[in-house]
């Protein structure tokens, strides 16, 4: 299989091809023009062309299945090369506005949620993605290739920003070379140009990567999947939290490089009965105390044969109350394609069991 021209950083692009200027060309007729073939890139000589065809594929991935929610959010599950499947979610988060003239007043806003590897190794209880197990890393060209096939498929123009969220599918820290490597690809400037204060990684919570992430100074946020208060709880959640304990997460966080008119985001996953109540709420205001945080509660989204239940909105809007009470930033993420298979993993596991 030849490797996918997606994986390549510009610099790298320019140290495989001479003349070397020719790979912001190239660039742009991919992340611009949303060119799939060699051929199609006219201001390059015919013998470029031809080399590049006989050297790189350039998208290595299809849509395999899409789900539409009634919110505008766009579920997709993507066939990779091998015939593994991984899903990227595009979110609306704001519908464009026009005046009474009919004149654009904004252009929607859109976020998209992809994924870093095919399965992972954490192994949460309360995940769908956690069921199948881990099955590989994911690598950079097809990290990126997840975003271009969304611009390309809802027609988004190249010169449309978007935001990225590491938040579909594995573990990206469990995969960090490739992660840093997309992370360079997507903010290149002649590439789709997302610069790197768009881009969210969320994490698990491996705090020895969260460091090593910090130290490549890349300019991402970060994202704590934090979901309990106490390490016996944490545990049971995510399994890996023995070796990387409460107390060592926030340890990194304090130690991770965060522009100073950001803040940390700390995701918890209410689960009912098991960590939505107010002793809850008071630890993790001290837990977060001393870090700019902004907490964000999730509401467990169940899935057949899920143990743990959804919880109330009236416990997610007195937890909300309890946090913002006590000085610190909540929101409850709105529950964006509900009617969709909408957390991670599910349209996955719809679709394999439709195809079996
Ligand atoms: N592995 C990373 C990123 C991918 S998971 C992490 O865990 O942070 C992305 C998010 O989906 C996590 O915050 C996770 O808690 C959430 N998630 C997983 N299963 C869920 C479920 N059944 N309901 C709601 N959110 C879920
Ligand atoms: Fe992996 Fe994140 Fe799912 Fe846990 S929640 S199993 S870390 S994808």
């Amino acid at each position: 299989m030849k490797p996918t021209i997606l994986d390549c950083t510009k610099a790298e692009l320019c140290a495989a091809i001479t003349p070397s200027f020719r790979a912001k060309q190239i660039f742009q007729w991919i992340y611009s023009q949303y060119v799939d073939d060699f051929d199609a890139m006219k201001n390059l000589p015919q013998t470029m062309r031809t080399t590049l065809q006989e050297r790189y594929d350039i998208m290595p991935l299809h849509i395999l299945n899409k789900e539409v929610s009634s919110d505008g959010t766009i579920k997709y599950l993507f066939a990779l090369r091998d015939g593994k499947t991984v899903e990227s979610v595009l979110l609306r988060m704001k519908e464009a506005q026009y005046d009474s003239n009919g004149e654009l007043l904004h252009h929607a806003k859109y976020t998209v949620c992809v994924s870093t590897q095919v399965g992972c190794k954490v192994g949460c209880s309360f995940c769908l993605t956690a069921k199948g197990g881990f099955t590989r890393d994911l690598c950079a060209g097809e990290i990126v290739a997840q975003v271009l096939a969304l611009k390309k498929d809802n027609n988004i123009a190249a010169e449309r920003r978007l935001n990225i969220v590491y938040m579909g599918m594995g573990e990206p820290l469990d995969n960090l070379e490739n992660l840093a490597k997309a992370i360079t690809i997507f903010s290149d400037e002649d590439g789709l140009a997302i610069s790197t204060k768009r881009q969210t990684v969320s994490t698990s919570g491996l705090s020895s990567r969260i460091d090593q992430l910090g130290a490549m100074n890349l300019g991402v946020h970060i994202a704590i999947s934090l979901h309990a208060v106490d390490d016996t709880l944490r545990s049971e959640l995510i399994p890996m939290n023995k070796a990387h304990n409460i107390a060592s997460i926030i340890e990194a966080v304090k130690r991770f490089p965060i522009d100073t008119r950001k803040r940390v985001m700390f995701e918890y996953l209410m689960i009912k009965g098991k960590n939505d109540d107010r002793s809850s709420a008071k630890k993790l205001v001290k837990l977060l105390h001393g870090i700019k945080a902004k907490v964000n509660l999730i509401y467990f989204n169940p899935y057949e044969g899920s143990t743990y239940e959804r919880p109330s909105k009236a416990s997610m809007v007195a937890f909300q109350e309890y946090l913002i009470a006590h000085g610190l930033l909540c929101t409850i993420r709105d529950s964006k394609g509900m009617d969709i298979s909408a957390a991670c993993g599910q349209l996955k596991e719809k679709t394999d069991q439709e195809m079996r």
